[in-house]
């Protein structure tokens, strides 16, 4: 398996705990954007020989924020350039408030079929308070719009005040709205967004209400029929996200765009999050990569280690040793006996137990050397 991640930089505006790389007052540079980021995709296509990619994320930023025209011309410069396979998985990125049905037509025009929206809470008020541009009634036109489709929701925890009461709504208002797969994050304000003085003002729930409105929010969805399959993410049978599966088994992905980071052949990068910046290598020929590393010997292996175990898989013990030449419970044999208690071991796979599964980076944390 291999992924393609394409960032789209362009907010309408910017969430209160926004820190990606999203700039609502560059869309002025939207035309340039796209055409270094097709720039790029040939660049990238040429130099990886063919390889078979069977996923691409449409990421940012707000993808359905933009004209459709440069969604549309960036499928299509994949699949020209890229050799996607048939039933590659294709996502895009959707705010509940810039979908129109013209946009869901034309991203079906080239084979996008999987879609989702960010809805994060059902209540308006704390949708506003977050500076979101979208309300409740938004979330469910878009979802008379994706009818049928394959789509997913994300919902936030953590949020101001927030109660059981207020996450089971947004819970229930996306199982009910046709949602096939949710995500589940919890706000972690980071210095430099307008919410982190909330945040060191105590305005916002401590470590153990989120911890507990987490534990609510995976029974309210396995109630619902959506199982959890990483710490964040719940599916329905069969509608796990391919993409994001991929990270966790360390697998390779391309990613094109500003901030966009890469794994290929044990080696990672990422690109410039600084617009012009990017513009300025791509125009001039070169790749707008600020950082790389190659990853090697014990630092491959601990990445594996860490990836696999957010997951409710876990480490599957054949796979290990295939790649790594020993047993896990060979190799990490004194880790295992301090974690015990946190550990499901059987003969096939060694995860961490689904109650210990939000505390997981504590417990991850006693494999990495
Ligand atoms: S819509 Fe997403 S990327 Fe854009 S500002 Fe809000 S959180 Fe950031």
């Amino acid at each position: 398996m291999a992924g393609i991640y394409v960032h789209v930089p362009f907010c309408k505006s910017k969430c209160t705990y926004c820190d990606f790389a999203s700039y609502p007052r560059e869309i002025g540079k939207a035309e340039l954007y796209f055409g270094c980021l097709y720039k790029e995709m040939t660049a990238r296509a040429n130099s990886l020989n063919g390889k078979p990619f069977d996923t691409v994320y449409i990421g940012g930023g707000t993808p359905s924020f933009v004209d459709e025209k440069f969604i549309v011309g960036a499928m299509r410069r994949i699949r020209e350039k890229f050799n996607l396979t048939s039933d590659a998985e294709i996502t895009i990125e959707i705010n509940p408030g810039t979908l129109t049905k013209q946009k869901v037509e034309a991203y079906k025009s080239v084979g996008i079929n999987r879609f989702s929206l960010g809805l994060q809470s059902a209540d308006d008020g704390m949708l506003t308070r977050l500076n979101r541009i979208h309300t409740l009634s938004d979330y469910l036109s878009a979802c008379e719009l994706l009818k049928g489709e394959n789509f997913s929701a994300d919902a936030l925890i953590g949020l101001f005040d927030q109660k059981e009461s207020d996450l089971e709504r947004t819970l229930n208002v996306i199982m009910e709205s046709g949602a096939s797969h949710v995500s589940m994050y919890a706000l972690r304000p980071e210095e430099g967004t307008p919410i982190f003085s909330n945040y060191l003002n105590g305005d916002l729930p401590d470590e153990d209400t989120v911890a507990d409105l987490y534990d609510f929010g995976v029974k309210t969805l396995e109630k619902g029929g959506f199982l959890r399959y990483e710490v964040s993410n719940f599916a329905k049978e069969g509608k796990r996200s391919k993409h994001n599966e991929n990270y966790w088994r360390r697998g390779e992905y391309i990613g094109l765009g500003v901030a966009a980071s890469s794994h290929v052949a044990n080696r990672r990068f990422t690109n410039t999050a600084n617009i012009d910046e990017y513009v300025k290598c791509i125009l001039s020929g070169h790749f707008a990569e600020i950082f790389s590393e190659s990853v090697e010997g014990d630092e491959v292996r601990s990445e594996y280690v860490m990836l696999a175990l957010r997951t409710v898989d876990g480490i599957d013990r054949a796979e290990f040793k295939a790649l790594f030449g020993r047993d896990f419970t060979e190799e990490y044999s004194e880790e295992l006996k301090t974690q015990a208690k946190y550990l499901d071991i059987t003969d096939s796979r060694i995860c961490i137990k689904p109650e210990y599964l939000y505390v997981q980076n504590s417990i991850i944390i006693m494999f990495m050397r």
